[in-house]
């Protein structure tokens, strides 16, 4: 089985209108053929066929319910190599915008010189498009985190999947006046039928390296813990403004998770930025500062 390169393709590269489906996709579709064959050839061997297609179909839905599997197509579980080198990490937060909450990410966000990208929700968008483009005046990236957010996500065909997809897709472009170019399924859950989809729409699935639980979890030492964990360049972080547990004073976990988390990363020597500034191979007229760390700082 191959898996298809996630660490050193650029995102939204070059479209394929004929959207191939994965290795491990095509070999299921030939598994089902192999074995309706066998069944044709040997009649009374149809419940050995049965199983060998009740086990591939298994096999799809745990490659579909496991976030960072690459079992399903294309999907970044970390920065690519040209990003860790220069000692990058990205804190992506999801499901907002929110009202109550973005804004003050947003402040603590500037006030560590870190920047971000926020997998937002198409209907919260145009429910709050200033706050979506104030993100982006403030040097954050908005992308696509599905137009409903809606837990059966995984169970859509490929219509209900497009049309999500698409939905939010068109709304974050007329709002942000950027076309999102990464896409992050809902909880992470997907099935084969998302990557043509992705590849039709020129969107990189993008899940995670580590997430802090923090719309379930309410002490923010515990979603700290979890997201510092190991904390190393390349890694992809998951937090939320949209959905996120209350803290014992009602704020969002995140607020005060942020500055422990951003203060980690810089003793670390490691700089939070946006998806797509990782993925650009050159850095351009701000490579000093990431050329410094990565020179200073061991692997
Ligand atoms: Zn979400």
């Amino acid at each position: 089985m191959t898996t298809p390169s996630d660490s050193v393709l650029p995102a939204a590269h070059t479209s394929d209108k004929a959207a191939p489906w994965p290795a491990y996709v095509k070999a299921s579709l030939a598994w089902h053929a192999g074995a309706g064959l066998f069944a044709i050839a040997a009649p009374a061997s149809w419940p050995w066929a049965l199983a060998a297609v009740a086990a591939n179909h298994a096999a799809l839905t745990a490659g579909g319910l496991w976030p960072r599997s690459r079992w399903l197509g294309s999907n970044w579980t970390r920065l690519p190599a040209h990003a860790a080198a220069r000692r990058e990490i990205a804190i992506t937060i999801d499901d907002g915008p929110d009202p109550a909450v973005t804004p003050a990410v947003l402040d603590l966000l500037d006030a560590h010189s870190a920047k971000a990208t926020f997998f937002c929700i198409g209907a919260e968008a145009r429910a709050h498009p200033a706050l979506c483009r104030e993100i982006v005046r403030r040097g954050h990236s908005v992308q696509n985190h599905s137009d409903g957010h809606s837990h059966r996500f995984s169970m859509l065909g490929p219509k209900a999947m497009t049309r999500e997809i698409a939905g939010a897709q068109a709304s974050l472009a007329d709002i942000t006046g950027e076309a999102p170019r990464f896409f992050r399924a809902p909880a992470g859950l997907r099935n084969p039928f998302l990557a043509p989809v992705l590849q039709r729409l020129d969107l990189q699935l993008v899940s995670w390296t580590r997430r802090g639980f923090d719309t379930v979890r309410r002490e923010p030492t515990d979603v700290l813990a979890r997201l510092a964990r190991n904390l190393a360049a390349g890694d992809i972080l998951v937090a939320h403004d949209g959905n996120a547990a209350r803290a014992d004073d009602g704020s969002a976990v995140l607020l005060a998770v942020l500055p422990g988390l951003l203060a980690r990363a810089r003793s670390l020597g490691l700089v939070a930025v946006t998806l797509p500034a990782a993925s650009l191979h050159q850095r351009g007229e701000d490579a000093a500062a990431p050329a410094e760390a990565a020179a200073s700082a061991s692997p």
